[in-house]
């Protein structure tokens, strides 16, 4: 595997891949998520299972079965983890826990090392019989600033895990078990980074009637409120009232999010049938679309108001783009302020910003050259694949006494 990557990662990090492996070989390793398609958590393992296959590691990616019910709960859930007042009862944890119970019946936990991720299967620690201390959990959300009663509620299951994986520093929690602290990362070889041709990112922008003699603003998002897709459009109008440009937001839905419909009708009503407003609904697997109109992009936005991580922040910094985005979650773990992009803080200063990069074109392009290059060294699929392998190699020898350590 590291072969392919030679020459597009750091050649280190390929090394420390291939020793690192070469202990682990034979060993099984298990990933539960809740949905196959759509979000980060899909796009991640997507592409690292075949990856610690291809080094001899036995891989399965399970995912949980759930109604409309559990979805609702776990959405709500995933919202008052990033910090929203929602209301959670015992009707809700009722749900949860009784559709993780019948998940546990069906589900076979026979790896050496099982990765549980989120709060949607975080309970099946309690139903599964399985070694705790083999079992991490990895939270891919934003824990900054918790609803405390259902932060309360997961942090019960949480504290039985073995360890847990949190995405940057601020996330980390008050916990009995051992913390670790792994950034995501993307594949520049997947078909959603690969490099393209003027002629297939053009073919994308005619499909979609997007006119490339003009400026493109682009944001990349699930139809959800934290990703503030009508502040975008605010900073959008505002940024119109001097410059000719378009705005692009495209997005989809997660089998694991019952809210995006409603939230794709909020933002067709904000555009107003504005002709300059491309609000487009992707399939899951519109993956080639996704990184032609990323290419096609003058610069791209993620003015997220909470931000697990924002992979498509590093998705765009890969592409040579600079990038106005949210201080919120992930976003500035990625963003180097004034230097790959800009941190904003409103929907003021995403205009302000996005004036100042449509104006200095040369500026706007050393800045995507820099996140390209940070990119490199710090978010690729090979630097997050050595630090699994630590893990493993960590959880198998029985896991430091530190509460937090990072890789
Ligand atoms: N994505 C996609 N289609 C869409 C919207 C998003 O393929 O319509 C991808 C996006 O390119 C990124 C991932 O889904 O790879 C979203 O990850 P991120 O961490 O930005 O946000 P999440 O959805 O996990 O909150």
């Amino acid at each position: 595997m590291p072969d392919t990557y030679r020459g597009i990662a750091p050649e280190s990090v390929l090394s420390e891949v291939e020793a690192l492996a070469a202990g682990l070989r034979g060993h099984a390793l298990q990933h539960v998520n809740s949905t196959r398609k759509g979000g980060g958590v899909a796009e991640l393992l997507a592409r690292l299972v075949p990856m610690f296959e291809s080094l001899g590691i036995r891989t399965r990616w399970d995912v949980i079965d759930g109604n409309g019910d559990f979805y609702d709960v776990t959405k709500s859930m995933h919202n008052a983890l990033q910090g929203a007042d929602v209301e959670f009862n015992y009707e809700d944890r009722e749900i949860y826990l009784e559709c993780l119970r019948e998940n546990s019946k069906k589900l076979r936990l026979d790896a050496d090392v099982v990765v549980i991720h989120d709060a949607q299967p975080a309970y099946l620690v309690d139903f599964c019989d399985f070694d705790r201390s083999r079992m991490v959990w990895r939270c891919h959300v934003d824990l900054a600033q918790p609803n405390a009663s259902v932060w309360g509620f997961l942090s019960r299951a949480v504290s039985k895990y073995g360890l847990a994986i949190f995405h940057v520093p601020q996330f980390a929690q008050p916990l009995p078990i051992p913390q670790v602290l792994i950034p995501p990362s993307i594949d520049p070889l997947s078909e959603k980074n690969r490099e393209l041709e003027e002629e297939q990112i053009t073919e994308v922008t005619e499909r979609f009637g997007i006119d490339r003699a003009r400026p493109v603003v682009v944001q990349v998002s699930r139809f959800d409120r934290f990703k503030d897709p009508l502040g975008v459009i605010r900073a959008f109008r505002l940024v119109r009232q001097n410059f000719d440009c378009q705005l692009v937001l495209a997005g989809g839905t997660a089998d694991d999010d019952p809210e995006s419909a409603q939230v794709l009708a909020e933002v067709h009503e904000g555009a107003d049938g504005d002709p300059d407003i491309f609000i487009l609904s992707l399939p899951p697997d519109a993956d080639f679309e996704i990184n032609a109109l990323q290419r096609a992009a003058t610069v791209v936005m993620q003015k997220s108001t909470r931000e697990g991580f924002g992979l498509t922040v590093t998705e765009a910094m890969w592409k040579g783009k600079p990038v106005v985005g949210g201080a919120a979650g992930g976003i500035p773990a990625q963003i180097i302020d004034r230097s790959t992009g800009f941190l904003v803080h409103s929907a003021e200063g995403a205009a302000f910003r996005l004036r100042y990069l449509l104006s200095h074109p040369k500026h706007a392009t050393r800045m995507g050259k820099r996140g390209r290059e940070h990119v490199r060294r710090n978010f690729l699929i090979t630097r997050h694949l050595r630090d699994y392998l630590l893990v493993m190699h960590s959880v198998l020898r029985g896991c430091p006494e530190s509460p937090i350590w990072l890789l």
